[in-house]
Formats: structure tokens, C-alpha cells, sequence
């Protein structure tokens, strides 16, 4: 027997919240089903020691309610993952909204009747949920990914995902600890590890740029003084290319003397700086490869200066053929320093690969490395990973499986042709993950609510997006794509961590306040690009 709704959405996280939130203010019957044992999407899973937020507490949080923004209490600049935790259920009380979440449950599948123009969602358990809209806030970085090591099987100490953390501490105390990844959550992991492991070996495949983070408490009257000014944060964050306030150069390097531009460099790495404001550091540095040079020369300087060891800092250094920014920018709070640390070291896994794992090591094709507890931090099949997870059948039956068989197609980044009624936040083809994330899943609630109100008025029952709009939109996302260095780096933005995966440069590039415009234009225009029943 099938639970009836005007809306379903899956995911608990950011995006899932929100959504729940704007569906029953509007006062449809809703329904948010959530895998996990709580709410908190990324920020539930991924609570690995050092797991924090890159981008700005006052930013990375909701601007939909002023009272909400003027009760919570930000302790730091940038949050620990159990504080922004605890913000999401906060949110959930605050709202009221436990009373339409179900956790534990996992979607499996959901497939499209023609005939009722109605949903059909089934769970892992074989529960079924019927719905006219279907939401998938299901996160663009959920599905991790790890690779298959020969031996696993073997191997007789503990293994930990980044993503998959226990909820219980993990004590490294006297314990040989085995990293494997050095993306943003290994850059955050590994100081926290070297301060009680005996020892730490990480093994990195590609080096990748880190910034510091300069992460600061805040203070009742900082905090107080940076709330009086939320208004005019929130105005420039709009206006901003990722969605967040980053003081963002508007100047070229060509524009600026030697003098000017090591400055503003060092601005951007030092404390008033600090974290994602080194993306911006120049106008032209994510489409002139000279300008990008710039900024990772200063860097991999930075970086020498920092690593006493040479060895250790030729490894640690990325190498020419990376672009700043190429791949996703880690932020730190002490990466570069610990590797000066006797019992912290690093293994380059594309000179020396990984070959086996042992009951008690680790071995590459040059050393076996003692190991008792093993841990992954090597990412997630991004984008279009957990929506492929499941099994998606739209009009005529039509896999969502097939229609993304050579990269994803979607309208706008929300919609998918021959998919009626299902909408993605910040999906593929959106800014998402270039963005302040939590700004981007505003930006997609109102616009899905907004289409589902007007809906709702004329009493149409379906919408879907026509493939010639899915294919227009995918045009113009690599378009945008090709006038920047993005596609020349093998990263997760291309799909390049997964085997087999389309090189497709997935997110939206051209910045949060363009895409806004394009989305309103489409509405404004009578919804261009979709077809009503
Ligand atoms: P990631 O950026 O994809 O990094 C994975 C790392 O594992 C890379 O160094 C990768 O090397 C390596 N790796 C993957 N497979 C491997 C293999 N078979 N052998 C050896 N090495 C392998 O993943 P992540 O660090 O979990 O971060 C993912 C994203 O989540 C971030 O980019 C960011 O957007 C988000 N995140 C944000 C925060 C934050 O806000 N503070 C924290 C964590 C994560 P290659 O580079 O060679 O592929």
C-alpha cells in the first residue's frame, strides 16, 4: 500500500530541509525520506576529526528567515561539522518540522506513471510513497567512492571513509595510520591523526593547492558586529560569483604593477585573507594560464617555505600541469606544517602505486608500510553519483540511467527531459558546487516553489523540460566551461575520479548571479524550454 503525497523529497540535508520547509508553509502534503539515522546530509556523514566548513559560517547558512540568522550563534569563522550539525536540527525544531521526516529510509528507485502523472518512490525496506512532485536534494558530493585494494579481505585493522565516519571517536593513540587521498577531507584529516597516531603515512596521488584557512573564534562583539551587517553580507554574497562575499579582485594581473599584484597576493594568503579569497585574487586567474601561473607559483613557494624537508615538499607542491583552482581548492589549518612532523610522511601512490594490503600493511611497489588502521579519504562520485545510485524511470519508462549515459542532460541544472515533475537541487548543469552551496539551494527552492505554485493555480499536472532545452542548456554549460581552465584539470568537477564516468565539466561555471538571471528569465518568459499538461 502506497503513502499518498503532493510532494516527496529525498535527502535530508541543506537542500531537503528547505525545500521540506517551503512545501508545507505553501501547504502541500510532504514527505522528506532521509537514509541516515538524523538530518544533516554531508554534515551528518562526513564527521571525520577536522571535518569543517570551507566556506564562512555567516555565509554557509540560511538567509530565509532574519530571525533565525540573528538566534544562531556561530562559535568560529569557519564551523566544525558537529556545530553545523546541530544548526540543521535546530532548524528542523525551530520549524517544526520532524513530524514529515522519515530517517532510516533509503530510496531505491522511482518511476513515473503516465497515466496519473504521479510519482512512485520505493525504499531499500520495500515501502512505497506516491507523490505529484518529486524532489531530489539528494547532494551533489554523496555517494563516496574508494578504491578496490587486492587483500582487503585480509586486512585485519580498522578501516574508516571519510565519509562513512563512525559516530564513535576513532582513537589513533600509538596506532600506524595509512591515508590514502589528499582532497579537501585528508587536508582537514591528516593534522588531526599526527597529533596522537605513533605514526602517519600519507599517500597521495595527485598534490593538490591548499590555502590556509586562518580560522578564528568569534567573540560575542565580533560576532555581533559582523550580524549587524548581515543585510548587506547577504546583498554582496548574491552578487558574487560563488555566492559568498570573497572581496573579489575585479582587476587583471595585466592591470596591476609587480608591486600591486604581490601584494594583493599576499593579502589573499595572510589573516585578513585566507580560505577561497585566493580564487579571486585576480580577475583573469581561472582563464589566463598566465595569470593562474601567478598564483600558483606564490603558492607552491608558500608551500617550500613551510615544508622543511625538501623531499617532502617537491611532493607536496602540485605540479605545472595543475591549474590553480583546477581542482576543488583545499582550505587548511596546519596541513603543510605537519609534514614536518618525524612521524608524519608522504608516498607519491603515481610514482610507487598501491599494489596490496596485508593483514597488518600496506604495500606499493617499492615499500610495505605497517598499518593498523586504514583510512580512505578518496571522494565521491560527484554530481550525478547519487542520483544514478537509484533507479529513475520517467515518461514511457524512459532510465535516467540511459538518458545520462554520456553525461548529464538537464534544463536550467533542475530538470530533466522525459522526467516529469522530478527536479534536482543544485544538480548537474547548476552552480552547486562552485558556490556557496547553501545560497545555491535557495535559489532552487524558490524557483522550484514558485513553478509549483503556479502549477498548482492552473491546475496543471505535469511539466517536464523538452530535450532540445536539455541539450541547449548542456551546449551553453560547456561552453562556458571551454572559456576557463576548469576542463584541464583531471578533477571530480569532470567526472575524472570515477573509471569510466563521461569527461563532462558538470557544474555551471558562469558564476551564481548569471545563472539567477538565466532561471528568472525562464520564468519570466512563461517558462521557455518546458512544456505543461
Ligand atoms: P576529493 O577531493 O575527490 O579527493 C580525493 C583524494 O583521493 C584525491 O587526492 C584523489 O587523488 C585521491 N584518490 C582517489 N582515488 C584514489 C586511488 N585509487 N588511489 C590513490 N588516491 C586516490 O575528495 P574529498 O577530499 O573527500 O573532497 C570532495 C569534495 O567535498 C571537496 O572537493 C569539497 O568540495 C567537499 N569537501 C568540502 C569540505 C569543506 O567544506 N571543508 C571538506 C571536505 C570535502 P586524485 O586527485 O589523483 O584523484
Amino acid at each position: 500500500m502506497s503513502m499518498r503525497f503532493d510532494m516527496v523529497v529525498v535527502g535530508g540535508g541543506f537542500a531537503g530541509v528547505y525545500q521540506l520547509h517551503r512545501a508545507r508553509e505553501a501547504g502541500l502534503k510532504v514527505l522528506l525520506l532521509e537514509a541516515g539515522s538524523d538530518i544533516g546530509g554531508t554534515w551528518f556523514w562526513n564527521r571525520y576529526p577536522g571535518a569543517r566548513c570551507d566556506v564562512e559560517s555567516l555565509d554557509y547558512s540560511y538567509s530565509f528567515s532574519r530571525d533565525l540568522e540573528i538566534e544562531w550563534e556561530w562559535s568560529e569563522r569557519y564551523a566544525p561539522q558537529e556545530e553545523i550539525q546541530r544548526y540543521i536540527r535546530h532548524v528542523a525544531d525551530r520549524f517544526a518540522l520532524w513530524p514529515d521526516i522519515r530517517l532510516r529510509t533509503r530510496v531505491q528507485g522511482a518511476r513515473f506513471d503516465d497515466e496519473t502523472s504521479l510519482w512512485t518512490l520505493t525504499s531499500v525496506a520495500g515501502e512505497a510513497f506516491t507523490c505529484r512532485f518529486l524532489v531530489m536534494a539528494t547532494g551533489g558530493i554523496s555517494l563516496p567512492q574508494a578504491p578496490q585494494l587486492a587483500g582487503m579481505e585480509r586486512f585485519a585493522g580498522e578501516v574508516h571513509h571519510t565519509a562513512q565516519w563512525p559516530d564513535h571517536p576513532v582513537d589513533f593513540t600509538g596506532k600506524r595510520v595509512c591515508l590514502i587521498g589528499t582532497g579537501s577531507s585528508g587536508v582537514q584529516l591528516v593534522p588531526e591523526v599526527a597529533k596522537t597516531c605513533a605514526r602517519l603515512t600519507v599517500f597521495q596521488r595527485t598534490a593538490n593547492f591548499s590555502v590556509p584557512a586562518h580560522n578564528v573564534a568569534y567573540t560575542p562583539v565580533s560576532l555581533a558586529a559582523a550580524k549587524a551587517r548581515y543585510p548587506e553580507r547577504r546583498a554582496m554574497g548574491r552578487e558574487a560569483i560563488t555566492g559568498q562575499f570573497l572581496n573579489a579582485n575585479t582587476k587583471t594581473a595585466a592591470e596591476m604593477t609587480e608591486d600591486e599584484r604581490q601584494a594583493e597576493l599576499e593579502y589573499r594568503w595572510k589573516g585578513a585573507g585566507g580560505g577561497f579569497r585566493m580564487l579571486r585574487t585576480f580577475a583573469d586567474q581561472m582563464s589566463n594560464i598566465e595569470t593562474n601561473r601567478l598564483v600558483a607559483d606564490f603558492v607552491r613557494s608558500k608551500i617550500r617555505a613551510k615544508v622543511k624537508d625538501p623531499r617532502k615538499a617537491d611532493l607536496l607542491c602540485p605540479k605545472p600541469d595543475l591549474p590553480f583552482g583546477g581542482k576543488r581548492l583545499c582550505v587548511d589549518s596546519n596541513y603543510y606544517e605537519t609534514f614536518n612532523l618525524d612521524h608524519v610522511d608522504i608516498v607519491d601512490v603515481k610514482a610507487t602505486p598501491i599494489q596490496s594490503v596485508t593483514a597488518n600493511t600496506l604495500r606499493t611497489t617499492e615499500a610495505e608500510f605497517p598499518c593498523d588502521i586504514l583510512i580512505f579519504a578518496t571522494g565521491f562520485d560527484a554530481l550525478t553519483g547519487a542520483l544514478l545510485a537509484m533507479d529513475i524511470r520517467g515518461a514511457k519508462g524512459a532510465s535516467l540511467k540511459e538518458y545520462w549515459a554520456d553525461g548529464p542532460l538537464t534544463y536550467l541544472g533542475l530538470t530533466a527531459s522525459g522526467f516529469p515533475n522530478l527536479f534536482t537541487i543544485t544538480g548537474p548543469g547548476s552552480p552547486s558546487v562552485l558556490s556557496n552551496v547553501v545560497h545555491s539551494i535557495e535559489t532552487h527552492v524558490d524557483w522550484i516553489m514558485r513553478l509549483v505554485q503556479t502549477m498548482r493555480e492552473r491546475s496543471w499536472t505535469r511539466v517536464s523540460s523538452t530535450a532540445q532545452a536539455d541539450a541547449s542548456w548542456a551546449r551553453r554549460c560547456s561552453d562556458e566551461a571551454a572559456k576557463t581552465l576548469y576542463p584541464t584539470a583531471s578533477s571530480w568537477y569532470m567526472g575524472a575520479n570515477i573509471p569510466g564516468k563521461p569527461r563532462v565539466f558538470l557544474p555551471f561555471v558562469a558564476g551564481v548571479p548569471v545563472y539567477r538571471r538565466a532561471i528568472e528569465a525562464v520564468e519570466a518568459n512563461g517558462y521557455e524550454g518546458f512544456e505543461f499538461v
